[in-house]
Order: C-alpha cells, then structure tokens, then sequence
C-alpha cells in the first residue's frame, strides 16, 4: 500500500539485477539523491512505462456510463435487506456529476488533454436527471434509516433540484419532516406537513398517491411535534465537534503547534527531541498539528483486472466511507466529477482539493494507485508548495547537498542552550546556530521547510530500494510532462514549467524529481499513521468489537520531533487531519517526551517481545532501541508477559523455563517441551480464527460452541491472562450479545477485560476501548447501576488519550444522559 503495487515492484527489483555491476555501482556510490535521481532515471525504458501503463489501467477510476444503473440496483438490493450503509454507499458509486458550476467544462478539457493514455474510456454520458434524483432519493432512505438526519436532508434537497418525480414528492416530503422532527426542528417540520398537505389539495397529479397511509403518517407526525413543543425541556445544542475543543496549555514560542511545556532539544546521538520543560499531567495535550500533507490508503486493493465484466466492485472500503480530502466519514460523499476514484464529504472539500492537488491527480488515478501511497504523497507535497516555487525547492535541495553542516549526524553538535538553536564548534569556536528545520531566529515550524529537514536517511537505504523510489520518481515525472502543465498551472509560471518534448527531463522537473525522491525516502521513517477506531456491531448499531484502522498517511512536521519508546509516555489521536499528542502519564521536568512509532501493529511493549520490536525497528527505522523496556527485556531482566505465558495442566500453576517448562509449585512434577505447547498454541489459534468466522457470519449458535470448545482447551495449559484466552472470551461476548443475553454477554466481557489490563495496563486506551464496549452492554441490558459506573471509568480512561471531542467519549455522554434520565431522581422538600 505504501510502496507500489507487487507487480510493478518485482519487474524493478528483477530490471535491476539484470543491470551490469557497473552501472549498479554508480547508483550505489552516488553520493547525493540528485545523482542517485539522474542515474537511475536515465535507466528508464520505453518499455518500462508501457508496462506500467499496462498495471495502471487495471485500477479502473474512469467514468463508466453502464456504472450508475448496476451501482443502484445493487444498492436497492442492499436495501431490501436492511443493510443501509453498504445501500447508500453503493448509490454513492453511481457516479452523481458535481453541480458546481462551469465545473464540468474545466475538467472535460483537462481530460481530453490527457486520457488518451491514462484513463480509459472516461463517459460522459450522464444519467438522466431523473434517473439521478431517484438515487439522491433512494440514498437519503438509507440514510433516515441510519439515523443521519442532516446528511438525509441534503440528499432530499439534492433529489428535488434534480427533478424528483411530481407523483413521488408526498414520499420525501414526509421523510423530510420526519428529519425535521429528529433534529428538533419543529418550526420547519411544521412548515413542511403544511406544505405537503397544501399539494395534496392542489395538485390532482397525487390522487393516484395511496392517500390513505400518507395520511395516517401526516396524523401520526403531527402529533410526534405537538408532543415535542409540549415538552417543556429544551433540546441541547447539538454538540459541535470543533477543532478548536483541544486547547494547548500554552502556545509554544519557539516551536507551532506545541505547549509551552515542552522544548526542543538536539544532540549527537539522538539527533532532535522533545523534553519537558515542567511537570506534566496525565492527559495534558503537548502537541496538536494538523497534517502538512495527507493521502488517504485505498484500503486493500482488488486485485488487478482488465476485463469488463469484473470491473465494478461492490467491496466497501475507506475510500468509499471518508472524505479523501479532510478524512470525515460520510455515507454521502460527492464524488470527483473527473474521475470514480476521488469522493468528498462536502462540495467546499471536492473544490478545496481540486484547486490544491488534485486536477494534477486526477487524471493520474490509475498511476497513483499502482505506485503506492508513498509515492503519492511525494507528489501531492511538492503540489502542496507549488508548481510557481520551485526556486523555492531547488533552494532548499541546494542546502542539503551543499553540505550537511546541519545534519544531526554531524559530531560537532556540542548541546543545544535555548530551545531551537544548538552550539557547534568551527575552528576551534562555539558558534550558535539553529537546530535543521528552524529559521534563523531558532524558531520551528509546520512548513515546507521543517518537512524538508526531516532525514531521508540516504545512506541507510539500500541500492536497490533507492533505484525503485528513483524510478517510481522519474515515470511519474514523464507522465507529468507527457500531460503539460497547461491546464495545470494558469498563469504566467506555466512557461517554466512546460517540459520540453525531448526524453530528457527539463531542469525544473529534475529538481522536482530529487524533491520527491527525497520525501519518498523520508517516508519510511517519517510517515505518521492518521488512524480510526471503527466499530463492529451485531445489532442495532450495538459496538461488539472495535479496532484500530489506518485512515491515511501524513506527515506533520512536529509530531516528527518525538522520539521512539517501547513504553511510551504519550498518546496520539486524531480528529480530521489533526493529531493530537497528550501526556498518557505523569511525565519530570527535563524528562523527554517520547512516543511509539505507530505503524499499526506499532513496536509496542505490550504488543510484541523485545527481539521482534527490535528487528522492526532496525529495518525500517535504521536504530537500535535503548529504551528502558528493551534494556530490561534484553537483559532478561524482565519476567515473560502474563499474556504469553503457560500453566500447568494438572494445577494450573505458571510453567517456567526455557526449552523444557516445569510446573512452578513445590511437589508437582509435571513438565513439558516449550515447542509443544507452542504447537498446542497454534492449533487453538486456528480454532478461535474459524470461530471468528462462524461469528462474522452470524452463525451465532455454531459459533458458542466452537469457542466454548476452544475455552477449555485454552484453560488447560494457558495463563488465565493469556492473550487466546482474551480473545475467546470477547468472542462469546460478542455472540451472547447478538443474541440479546446482555448479562452473559457482560460476564465474558469482563473476563476479557482482565486480560486487557494485564497486557495493556488499567489506564491504557486498550482498556478505554474495551469499557466502552462492557458500558453498551450493561447500557443494553438495563443495568443501571454497573452501566453508570462503567460509563464513568470509560470516560476517566479515554479523555487521557483522546480528549473530549472523541466519538467514543461524546457516545458514552449521551448513554449517561439517557440512564440520568430513567432513573427517578429523589425530590426535595417542596417549598
Ligand atoms: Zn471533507
Ligand atoms: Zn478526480
Ligand atoms: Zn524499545
Ligand atoms: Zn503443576
């Protein structure tokens, strides 16, 4: 996903061991990227690009005019079965065309520019209008059915300026007051019943409408808002979740985006840091950046096609669910009126990206996808900073190659005084000078420049990664030239810019070139994971399961500064493209703040042992972890994880050892080979896996009794704490609850949950999401009590890590509000 797709990496990685020693040896010793860049990039062949060409058009992104009818019936399909999000997301597939004006001609010429190579047969036939605003209504169906009001409301807007059908309208119009009720708007909902009844009477067109249940809903709403006004209670402003909800203790002067209870730091070994400049609290936001630049992942690709029948796919993934530009999840998005790839959460999104990006992307869509993520957010960064400046770039390139006085490996750093600036020694004298990335004044900021002073680490990668990055580069660079950059820049700087049409590349483009090559190298250590939490549910909307999706891949200069720790002291979320770091415990002044690289599963203490983080983060990270996890790990100094451990068959005391395990209690002589057990343990997670499986498909019984076959098993040689065990008790959790037997479901989840705390810790967001879940339950099964007190540890937990705006966290406020609710409140002495 990253890196380009396994077909075109193989036919590199082969194009390069086929190249003569020689010719591998000056891609090897070229000292600078611009060098590594010209020599690989004059490697690149015809042949090369035809058969990239080739993989590219089997990510079908074009428009296709037979799409809109297959998408909807699908989607009505869907529909009939109640499964209304995969149902609006499928009338989302059928290809709406933008409504923003003058739009339409902008893109068609950009596109007749360019698809004779890249995109295949773009249609632009379009749906009768008709024919579009029954899909705007059919997706605002599904859309009332999941409780989305506000979107539902746009769509019926959309249906009607559309041209709904006359005899239809009572349809939505009812729907519209239904929405109307839901969010409280009672004025409008009125306005609206009295609209609809006003048509009734004077439109004869209707008569032929089955008057009788419209009526009996007209009744039935009238009386939903009466009772409504009658309550004297007013309804609360819906919560806004504003970014601005996060506030900095202090804004940091040396260093955007931080709190002043940090500074920045830098020395030979550790290159750049963060410490803390007083005593922190647990939950105190440190750093809040939003993303320099963000691409979100495609989710897993289907694989490469070039027939027509298989092109249309119906699988869901995020990039149907968020907004490609600022990451919100929509079910309604508004999708690129130039491509089927590209969708928004809103018009001001779709416009946004247009004018930033992506009316270069989007006729690249197949290309992109083929090249990986990392190639694409090379790109959209020297996008970002801009075709007019690339003085700007070469400027910047110029430094790094001039020589790499900044570079933290340089030895000479002697300390760093005033946050931003550091002392070297040059001839003998001390001299201050900013800290790589800062300006002159020591100040450091989210821009283009502290993006460009993040390490590519050059030297690290190995020859032939570098040759694949290059040429990714320099096929990208031909298509660009290939396209012009016409239609891309308007205005007086697309002169310099316009490639000349002989193979070799204009200087502009090279500079280009290195700069992406350069971000393409970075990536590997510098790329955040943007990630969710998506939830599982069985029924009714209930969360039985939730885990931890990657949304996109960012950079955000600052979060950068962190250093890696196997047991970090802070947490990041994400809100949109913001990301938040907070202290997830008490951390000393002049302590280093420290985080876990996260590329999900991240080289965390409690997610892996100390020999597999290490090897992780040596390969792609090119450092040996001296954390204070590792040190004591390393040096067997640490006791093997509770949630790999194993028990004696016959008295269940924990087995020790290495090779051989013996029971661990006095007088019992039992004892048995570790690869045994491993084995054992191997077998089990094969039976949990099918168990899974039966769950997700609902095959609920079968599902009880194949993990209650698993549970004994595990309980006869595995820890009570073990992580299988863990699994299997939230797995029948999960199936009681889909049954609807909320107090099982509880007890197994609480089960889980001791299992959750040993590996992960009570205070630890593991632990936060799995309260969350046992909140529900109890919220479900009418447990008034344990729900209250659940929802209280939950919300203790989750504001540490996440803040008050998390979904989880706002979710958890409304079950409290509603238990407040049911439950009589003593009343007081009347006066
Ligand atoms: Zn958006
Ligand atoms: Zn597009
Ligand atoms: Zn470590
Ligand atoms: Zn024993």
């Amino acid at each position: 996903m990253d890196l380009p797709v396994a077909e075109w990496k193989s036919y590199l990685l082969q194009k390069w061991s086929l190249l003569p020693k020689s010719i591998q040896a000056t891609v090897s010793t070229a000292e600078t990227l611009s060098d590594v860049f010209l020599h690989s990039s004059s490697l690149l062949q015809p042949e090369d690009e035809v058969f990239l060409k080739r993989l590219s058009k089997g990510y079908f992104v074009g428009k296709d005019s037979g799409a809109p009818l297959f998408y909807r019936e699908e989607g009505n399909e869907k529909f009939q079965e109640k499964d209304y999000t995969v149902a609006a997301v499928l009338y989302s597939k059928t290809e709406f065309r933008s409504c923003y004006p003058g739009w339409n001609a902008m893109a068609r010429s950009r596109f007749t520019a360019t698809s004779a190579s890249w995109v295949q047969g773009v249609s632009h036939s379009r749906p009768n209008t008709e024919d579009m605003s029954l899909c705007y209504a059919n997706r605002s169906a599904a859309l009332f059915h999941l409780g989305q009001y506000e979107t539902c409301l746009k769509d019926i807007i959309r249906a009607q300026t559309h041209g709904y059908p006359e005899r239809l309208q009572p349809k939505i119009m009812l729907r519209k007051a239904e929405c109307l009720v839901a969010l409280g708007r009672l004025q409008e909902a009125r306005q609206t019943i009295s609209d609809l009844e006003r048509s009734f009477t004077a439109s004869p067109t209707l008569a032929d409408f089955p008057s009788q249940s419209v009526q009996r809903n007209l009744r039935h709403l009238k009386m939903k808002v009466q009772e409504k006004e009658d309550l004297t209670e007013t309804f609360p402003a819906a919560l806004a979740k504003t970014l601005e909800g996060v506030d900095l203790r202090e804004e940091n002067k040396q260093l955007s985006n931080a709190s002043s209870s940090v500074s920045l730091c830098m020395d030979p070994v550790k290159g750049r840091y963060l410490v803390a400049t007083r005593e922190i609290l647990p939950g105190e936001p440190l750093v809040k950046e939003d993303a320099f630049v963000s691409v979100l992942n495609p989710g897993e690709l289907p694989p490469l096609h070039h027939s027509l029948g298989s092109k249309w796919n119906t699988r869901v993934t995020n990039a149907d669910l968020y907004c490609h530009r600022c990451l919100r999840h929509t079910l309604a998005t508004v999708p690129c009126d130039g491509c089927s790839y590209a969708k928004y959460c809103s018009q001001e999104c779709l416009q946004q990206a247009w004018g930033l990006y992506h009316r270069t992307e989007c006729p690249l869509g197949g290309l992109l996808l083929t090249l990986g993520v990392f190639c694409h957010i090379a790109l959209r960064l020297t996008l970002l900073v801009g075709f007019e400046d690339v003085s700007k770039i070469r400027k910047l390139c110029d430094e790094v190659s001039n020589k790499d006085i900044c570079l933290p490996e340089s030895s000479s750093w002697v300390k760093t005084r005033n946050s931003g600036l550091g002392e070297i020694e040059k001839n003998g004298k001390i001299v201050e000078i900013p800290i790589p990335g800062c300006d002159v004044n020591g100040k450091y900021e989210s821009n283009y420049q502290a993006v460009f002073s993040l390490l590519p680490h050059t030297e690290n990668h190995s020859p032939e990664h570098k040759f694949l990055c290059a040429l990714c580069v320099s096929a990208l660079c031909r298509q660009l030239e290939a396209a012009s950059f016409q239609a891309v820049t308007t205005g007086a700087n697309s002169s310099q810019l316009k490639a000349a049409a002989a193979p070799e590349l204009c200087p502009d483009v090279t500079v280009w070139g290195v700069a992406m090559l350069r971000h393409m190298l970075q990536l590997q250590c510098n790329a955040q994971a943007i990630t969710t939490i998506q939830h599982t549910g069985c029924k009714e909307g209930i969360v039985t399961g939730s885990r931890q999706v990657r949304l996109a891949t960012g950079i955000f200069p600052v979060v950068s500064l962190l250093n890696h720790s196997c047991s970090p002291n802070t947490s990041v979320s994400f809100i949109s493209t913001v990301a938040t770091i907070r202290a997830s415990q008490r951390i000393g002044k002049g302590q280093e703040i420290v985080h876990c690289y996260d590329l999900s599963p991240g080289p965390h203490k409690s997610r892996m042992g100390v020999a597999e983080r290490q090897q992780k983060l040596r390969s792609q990270y090119f450092f040996d972890c001296t954390c204070p996890a590792c040190h004591s790990e390393g040096h067997g100094m640490a006791a093997r994880p509770r949630w790999e451990a194993f028990c004696c068959s016959s008295c269940r005391a924990p087995m020790q050892g290495d090779d051989v395990l013996s029971c661990g209690r006095r007088g019992c002589a039992e004892s048995v080979r570790r690869d045994h057990l491993a084995s054992r343990l191997q077998d089990l997670r094969q039976q949990v896996g099918m168990a899974q499986k039966l769950l997700s498909d609902g095959e609920l019984e079968p599902a009880i009794q194949q993990l209650s076959g698993c549970q004994r098993d595990a309980e006869s040689f595995l820890s009570a704490e073990h992580a299988v065990l863990g699994e299997i008790e939230d797995g029948l959790a999960q199936a009681c609850a889909a049954l609807g037997d909320w107090q099982k479901s509880a007890t197994h989840l609480q089960n889980s949950l001791r299992v959750v705390e040993a590996r992960h810790g009570p205070s630890s967001v593991e632990m936060g999401h799995e309260l969350f879940k046992l909140a529900q339950i109890f919220f479900n099964g009418f447990a008034v009590p344990e729900a209250l007190s659940t929802i209280q540890k939950a919300e203790e937990v989750l504001s540490l890590h996440c803040g008050p705006w998390d979904d989880e966290i706002q979710e958890l406020k409304k079950m409290k509000s509603c238990l407040l609710d049911l439950t009589p409140t003593p009343v007081g002495p009347s006066v």
